[in-house]
């Protein structure tokens, strides 16, 4: 199988250069020259089977093949539970029970397994280097940990993120630095690309990026909505429908490449926080990016969707894109109201992303909607329980991962939002 940039300029690559490079050379991003069709029977198998089944054709010509077993036991060595809310046909697609307590783990890990055994053994030490609102930097950093051959370098605006999501990313020491930029998420992703993009600094230290991009991170998260959707047939012989919490698209695409490969998907609605680009590009406007506005549900603030570009490659044109998806927008007041509310109306606590999808699904009940709906949980909400905690009266615990993380000293160091800055902490001293 080989992989297609979205622009169409650059030729087409191999699963391993795709996975190697990130984004493509004419600045698109890798697509897979077409989807397998996989016949699915019964209720399926364990969660990591259930990855090696969906990502073994994309894999097929890989020097990876015959280690994609083992990568997919690694990365997906917990579990994804469905679980039942209080309404009838309501359901929570739990994705945090990894190291880091959000979605991002199982995609992180699978990254990390596969750039660990692509990179051969006299290789210069490798400086992973990832801009973060939060969650993806810490993912990153807990799958990189330790690992030979790999540094991580993460950047996360200072102030900005929760404050247990900055002891999870200041928590690691060893091979993996945290910088608290004095700036905003924008500045920190100028940074990295600053530093991505100078063939000078990379001569010196080989630096390669692990953002939401990657098809290594792209192709890995299909595996918990087959899991699902699977496990639902087999139950209750229906397709099951999906909510996702949306910032960059990469989990919402991920769910779309599960439906288009013929899993029992029905549709995939959209949710986003105050930033609207994709409501108001869904309702029938032109696609315009917009700043970034900060909001509670900090891993979904995305002014300009980076999967969007291909989302839009797999349809004809605009008209067809938005006849497939509806995206909503929840603003801050109303993440509020949806936690406060939740224990009582849902039976569990969500994190203030989680919250966005859970109010698209109490619009569809108001409306009559009587379908089964999955909504993904993308994060614990124990990560966020300085917003949580006094809406619905009592503490969160954080699950014994994320504990452990707390238990241990963080810090990080301070840079400020320039590049000459960065660049000297980068290089070796
Ligand atoms: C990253 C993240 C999102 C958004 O996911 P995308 O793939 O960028 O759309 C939502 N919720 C949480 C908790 C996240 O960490």
């Amino acid at each position: 199988m080989k992989f297609l940039s979205t622009r169409g300029v650059s030729s087409p690559v191999s699963i391993d250069e795709a996975l190697a490079a990130g984004l493509a050379p004419d600045g698109g991003l890798y697509v897979p020259e077409r989807f397998p069709d996989l016949v699915f029977q019964g209720p399926g198998a364990t969660l990591d089977r259930t990855a090696y089944t969906l990502l073994a054709s994309y894999f097929e010509d890989s020097s990876l093949r015959d280690r994609l077993v083992d990568i997919c036991e690694q990365a997906f060595s917990f579990p994804a539970p469905l679980r039942p809310l209080h309404g009838e046909g309501d359901h929570l697609l739990e994705l945090f029970h990894g190291p880091t307590a959000a979605f991002k783990d199982y995609a992180a890990r699978f990254l990390a397994e596969a750039l660990s055994e692509l990179r051969k053994p006299d290789a210069p030490t490798t400086t992973i280097v990832v801009a973060t609102s939060g969650d993806t930097g810490a993912a990153v950093a807990a799958a990189f940990h330790r690992r030979p051959g790999f540094n991580v370098a993460i950047l996360y605006p200072d102030g900005r993120v929760s404050p247990r999501q900055a002891h999870g990313l200041g928590c690691w020491g060893d091979n993996v630095r945290a910088f608290r930029v004095d700036g905003s998420f924008d500045d920190c992703q100028t940074l990295a690309k600053q530093a991505l993009s100078d063939e000078a600094l990379r001569r010196e230290r080989p630096l390669s990026s692990a953002n939401s991009i990657s098809l290594g991170r792209l192709l890995p998260q299909t595996a918990y909505y087959a899991h699902a959707a699977l496990q639902f047939r087999a139950e209750h012989d229906a397709p099951l429908n999906f909510i996702v919490p949306t910032g960059n698209l990469g989990n919402a695409c991920a769910a779309f490449v599960a439906k288009r490969m013929g899993l029992p998907i029905g549709e995939i609605r959209l949710a986003t926080n105050a930033n609207d680009v994709l409501p108001r590009f869904f309702a029938g406007s032109g696609y315009a990016p917009q700043p970034t506005r900060a909001t509670l549900a900090n891993a979904m603030d995305v002014g300009a969707p980076s999967n969007f570009e291909r989302l839009r490659h797999w349809y004809d044109d605009d008209d067809a894109l938005r006849a497939d998806f509806i995206a909503e927008s929840v603003d801050d007041a109303t993440i509020r109201d949806t936690i406060r509310q939740a224990p009582q109306r849902h039976g569990i606590v969500p994190c203030p992303h989680t919250a966005t999808g859970l109010r698209l699904l109490e619009r569809l009940r108001a409306s009559g909607d009587r379908r089964h709906w999955g909504v993904v949980a993308t994060a614990h909400p124990a990560k966020f329980e300085s917003i949580v905690e006094s809406l619905v009266g009592h503490a969160v615990e954080p699950p014994p991962a994320l504990a452990e993380s707390l238990a241990r000293p963080a810090s990080a160091e301070l840079l400020p939002a320039d590049y000459a800055a960065l660049r000297e902490r980068l290089l070796p001293r």
